[in-house]
């Protein structure tokens, strides 16, 4: 398997750390309003990443984090926390406004069909464990004291930048450059960040004693302390969204490295943007979609889904309500093909065409080298697609059942990384075409004695269910509309 590694800047041969466990962390969201469509996108990204490692036979330890207190407004090093700024907004306890946005992110997860996190951890449940690694830090000399705050000397940690592709002095000037931090007053370099802030607050949930003082703390220290704790100090993919880069992710390292002295990650996988209507998200320009914003206009989350893969994780991403229209149209097709095949499957007997069946075989291989090859979700579907193509063609021509069962199986296959939930349509066809017969057949049983009445009731009942009857000489035939 090949992986796009940000640390060198080009694909690598997945090695590994054990064979018994693939350690996988992902940065989670700050919980102090609705993840945006743009986050989900990341998310979705990184659930078919896990899906690949775990179709390869790699079992996966995932660990997510929620930041519920210390990353600030603007990601920069002064101004408020995120989620007590909200808490004021709303006349709520901090406590109450993590809750509520990490149970809403929850439900986002599972309207989009991703697969929870073996672990997930928030932040203030692991503040004993960032204050031992601060301690680490500090008696290594990595740290100094400035009237806000613990700060980490960037300037003495070797290969600071690396991650960014940059060295110490081009990341200051970058970050200076494009006032992505801000310097709060005594700080040494540009580009050092605090690990731990004093604060006096009031809300006794969010503040805590230590041996430098009472505060909470910096953004960065969760990511490098939960993963650590849950991975082990050096672990095999750590991913997030490219904005993470050169500050968040560069901080962790310089953290974790710098207080463990070993290596901390070996692959780091990063997600690119997604854009509305070609423009960046924003509040100012309303373009800022939720998922649950999405659904009420009523639009399947699925749907969403496979507008998330239908590019590569690395390309940026352009979402528009005309795209999410045409991607809702691909997936109700795709889930007439599976209706299809279902109904080849359950008429029984045909033939069997050496032909297709290898044609089938060529379409999995071709998938399954595309998800290898750095996850490539396009040319994946692109299979995909040729696959339904054909079989269309084959199912016009006669297709036999053992070719339709061999069809559906892969489709399956496909499905454990595309998590299009082509399962559950096969159930609730099932379940459905079960019902269906059972009505045609007391519709026959009605008509036979001459119960017209009876057999046109069924015939409603039928249609309520969105199935119309067609009575043709070979007795008769259903259809249903969704
Ligand atoms: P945050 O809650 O701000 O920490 O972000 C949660 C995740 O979403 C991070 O991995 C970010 O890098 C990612 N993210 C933020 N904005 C976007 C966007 N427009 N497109 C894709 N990912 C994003
Ligand atoms: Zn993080």
């Amino acid at each position: 398997m090949l992986v796009y590694n940000t640390l060198v800047r080009r694909k690598q041969t997945f090695k590994p750390l054990s064979d018994r466990e693939v350690g996988v962390y992902t940065c989670g969201p700050t919980v102090y309003w609705f993840a945006h469509i743009g986050n989900m996108k990341s998310y979705v990204s990184e659930d078919v990443i896990k899906r690949t490692l775990m179709h390869s036979g790699y079992k996966v330890k995932h660990v997510m984090n929620i930041t519920d207190v210390g990353h600030l407004v603007g990601d920069a090093n002064i101004g408020e926390d995120k989620v007590k700024m909200e808490a004021r907004k709303e006349h709520k306890s901090a406590l109450d406004v993590s809750r509520f946005y990490t149970h809403a992110f929850i439900e986002d997860m599972e309207r989009l069909n991703i697969i929870k996190p073996d672990v997930i951890c928030k932040a203030t449940d692991h503040i004993p464990e960032m204050l031992a690694l601060v301690k680490k830090l500090d008696e290594k000399g990595y740290l100094y004291k400035v009237e806000t705050g613990m700060y980490y000397d960037t300037s003495k940690f070797k290969d600071y930048g690396a991650l960014a592709g940059m060295d110490f002095e081009k990341l200051n000037k970058y970050l200076k450059a494009g006032a992505r931090v801000e310097r709060a007053a005594g700080i040494r370099n540009t580009t050092d960040f605090a690990v731990w802030r004093f604060s006096n607050s009031e809300e006794k949930e969010m503040v805590w004693d230590s041996e430098w003082g009472r505060g909470f703390p910096g953004w960065h220290i969760e990511c490098s302390a939960m993963s650590m704790k849950y991975l082990g100090n050096h672990f095999d993919i750590h991913m997030g969204g490219i904005d993470h880069i050169p500050v968040h992710h560069t901080n962790e390292i310089a953290q974790s490295e710098g207080a463990t002295g070993e290596k901390f990650v070996n692959y780091w996988m990063h997600m690119a943007f997604l854009k509305v209507d070609g423009k960046k998200m924003a509040k100012s320009l309303g373009n800022v979609y939720t998922i649950k914003e999405l659904v009420e206009k009523g639009f399947d989350p699925i749907a969403v889904r496979l507008l998330f893969i239908s590019g590569h994780y690395r390309q940026e991403l352009n979402f528009t309500i005309e795209s999410l229209k045409g991607m809702t149209n691909t997936l109700s097709m795709l889930y007439s093909f599976i209706d299809r095949m279902n109904g080849v499957l359950k008429s029984g007997g045909g033939s069997k065409d050496k032909a297709f069946m290898e044609f089938v075989d060529k379409s999995r291989k071709g998938f399954f080298s595309a998800m290898e090859d750095d996850f490539s979700t396009p040319e994946a579907l692109a299979s995909m697609y040729s696959l339904v193509r054909e079989s269309n063609k084959r199912a016009e021509s006669g297709m036999g059942a053992e070719e339709a069962r061999h069809v559906i199986d892969v489709m399956l296959e496909f499905d454990s990384i595309l998590g299009l939930e082509f399962d559950k349509r096969l159930s609730r066809t099932d379940k459905l075409s079960e019902e269906v017969e059972k009505l045609i057949k007391e519709r026959n049983e009605a008509r036979k004695h001459k119960d017209f009445a009876e057999a046109d009731r069924i015939r409603r009942v039928l249609k309520e269910k969105g199935v119309t009857l067609e009575d043709t000489a070979h007795g008769t035939v259903w259809k249903s509309s969704d």
